[in-house]
């Protein structure tokens, strides 16, 4: 049997993950991202937690195929990472520099990429070789595959769906610092802060006033038949289903994947969007299918395992 070390570096966890070759998670463990001193000992901590568990397991370092690692940033298909805030780091070779740490072949990538890439090995999108993974959190993540393949572009910052330009009109501030953008409107931040507006702009009757505003208990309230919040819902999935089709007329994937805390309230998240998706999309890709993402936090250890493989 082969093995393969998944890692999915995160800003104050690192999740890593024993597979063998047919995609089973043999075990799972996290270690503390430590990041003092521009997150210096980051990857010495990985490939020392690496060590550790070949030596714990009595394995064979020639049955390791190799280590996967995704990580927050924009990274090219060589490993160079360009720049990570979170984690104190500027550019650099991962792939590289984590190799010669562990003696081991490593692959790396972007996050929401590689969670992208994990869904499509043994998540929700099993079977299919090109999806538009979203993940709506904090942020509207995205991860692109086409035919197998992550499209991560020239520096890495393909598939940053979450801030493509949907509305000119818009007053505040993206975190990018641009205005507009579309996890302004369908991230867990943003149906919060459209549920805010529409509450303040309507006398209407609703479960939601008097209540802490969040994407649960707006999705919550949709479920049990509340108007104002199918409202908010409706605003969500009018910006998601039109920069999905706008998407689908690039890449024209088989399925989209919705995964993150918001994808948590069910199927009701794809019902707000697929009809705006379908109004707007391009016929050619008019066959796309839509699905919950499955495999929740481990969708990046999955992926950055798959990232070895392929
Ligand atoms: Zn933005």
């Amino acid at each position: 049997m082969k093995y393969i070390f998944g890692v999915d570096l995160g800003g104050t966890t690192v999740k890593m993950g024993l597979f063998n070759e047919n995609g089973e998670v043999l075990e799972k463990w996290e270690i503390p991202t430590i990041k003092a001193n521009n997150g210096e000992k980051i990857l010495p901590d990985i490939a020392n937690s690496i060590k550790g568990k070949i030596a714990e397991k009595s394995l064979n370092t020639n049955d390791i195929i190799g280590v996967g690692i995704g990580a927050p940033g924009p990274i090219d298909s060589n490993g160079t990472i360009y720049g990570a805030p979170n984690l104190g780091w500027g550019v650099f070779n991962v792939s590289e520099t984590l190799s010669s740490l562990t003696g081991l072949k490593v692959k790396t990538g972007n996050d929401a990429n590689v969670a992208a890439l994990g869904e499509m090995w043994m998540g929700g999108g099993k079977g299919y070789s090109s999806i538009v993974m979203v993940t709506l959190g904090t942020g509207v993540g995205g991860g692109i595959i086409v035919n197998g393949r992550i499209l991560s572009g020239y520096l890495g910052a393909g598939g940053e769906i979450g801030h493509i330009h949907m509305n000119d009109d818009e007053e505040e501030s993206c975190g990018c610092g641009k205005k507009g953008c579309l996890e302004q409107y369908s991230s867990a931040t943003g149906i919060t802060r459209m549920g805010k507006k529409v509450l303040a702009s309507t006398d209407e009757a609703t479960v939601l006033r008097g209540q802490d505003i969040n994407a649960k208990t707006i999705f919550d309230a949709v479920k049990a038949g509340d108007k104002v919040a199918a409202q908010i819902a409706d605003i969500y999935g009018r910006y998601l289903g039109v920069a999905l089709a706008n998407i689908a007329c690039v890449v024209n994937p088989e399925v989209i994947l919705l995964g993150g805390g918001v994808s948590k309230a069910g199927p009701v998240v794809i019902d707000y969007v697929k009809p705006y998706f379908e109004k707007r999309v391009f016929h050619g890709s008019k066959g796309t299918r839509f699905a919950l993402a499955t495999l929740g936090n481990d969708a990046g250890i999955y992926g950055a395992a798959k990232l070895v493989l392929s």
